[in-house]
């Protein structure tokens, strides 16, 4: 995955007027991961299983710990509990890129990632049974969600998770079936930062971009919205109306998708 690169001064800043469109005529484009769910609530213990399946694949060269946190996971020393940084390669980034970080610190790992079947199973497995049923949403999401979706504003997510554990999240909240279309890292639409599955969203929905809407949590979302010429970002963060440093720009800043319904109608 290319890294993340500042927005180019041509492409110009994205400017929202929040209210100027009916909502039938625009598209929310959502990302999962610290905005429909709690990051760390929901993905902390896949993560200790994912790091303790990583020690034990490379014969305990390299501790869990130091592999949870080049991928920017602090682990508490001797404990479970940890914090999965913000904006992080964990929070923003792709599995591939997470192997890419993985394979440098600890060579041991490269042959297990080039049995790379084996390797996505194990880790599918991994995800699948420790993440079902403990997805933690990000406040009121379910109502929120369903209040958009009375006002007629068509829905999507643009996740850089892959649709196995995607879908368990989703399901795991009952808001699966309120989106027009969910884009994963494994659809074959790209990986944000790049903006394609952004535009797969509007072309499945029938919107365009200048009347679409990504709401994110890191500068990978900014930047995929920006790639794709969208309308307005909008960003969901816990000290909101404050606007984290790593977000370059953001039209509006809120703690979480159960207040957009309320500015979208203000
Ligand atoms: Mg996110």
């Amino acid at each position: 995955m290319p890294a993340p690169t500042a927005p180019s001064a041509s492409s110009g800043p994205l400017t929202c007027r929040i209210t100027s469109a009916a909502p039938a005529d625009t598209l929310l484009v959502f990302d999962k991961d610290g905005v429909l769910l709690d990051l760390n609530s929901t993905w902390l213990p896949v993560v200790v299983a994912i790091g303790s399946y990583l020690e034990e694949r490379c014969g305990g060269a390299t501790s869990r710990d130091d592999l949870l946190a080049a991928v920017g996971v602090e682990m508490t020393p001797g404990t479970d509990q940890g914090i999965i940084t913000e904006n992080s390669i964990f929070a923003a980034g792709t599995f591939a890129h997470m192997r890419e970080v993985w394979s440098t610190l600890e060579p041991k790992l490269i042959p297990v990632f080039a049995d790379f079947d084996s390797y996505r199973a194990d880790i599918d497995a991994i995800v699948t049974t420790t993440a079902r049923g403990q997805t933690i949403p990000k406040g009121e999401v379910k109502s929120g969600l369903t209040r958009l979706k009375s006002m007629g504003f068509k829905l999507a997510v643009a996740t850089n998770d892959n649709t196995a554990s995607a879908m368990v999240n989703l399901e795991d909240l009952g808001i699966d079936a309120l989106f027009d279309i969910v884009i994963c890292a494994d659809s074959g639409f790209g990986r944000k930062p790049e903006g394609g599955g952004l535009l797969e969203a509007c072309r499945a929905t029938g919107i365009t971009p200048d009347r679409a809407i990504m709401v994110g949590d890191t500068a990978t979302d900014f930047l995929a919205a920006q790639d794709a010429g969208f309308k307005g970002f909008i960003t969901i963060a816990d000290n909101a109306p404050a606007r984290p440093d790593f977000i370059p720009h953001a039209d509006a800043v809120l703690a979480g998708v159960d207040e957009l319904a309320d500015l979208l109608t203000s």
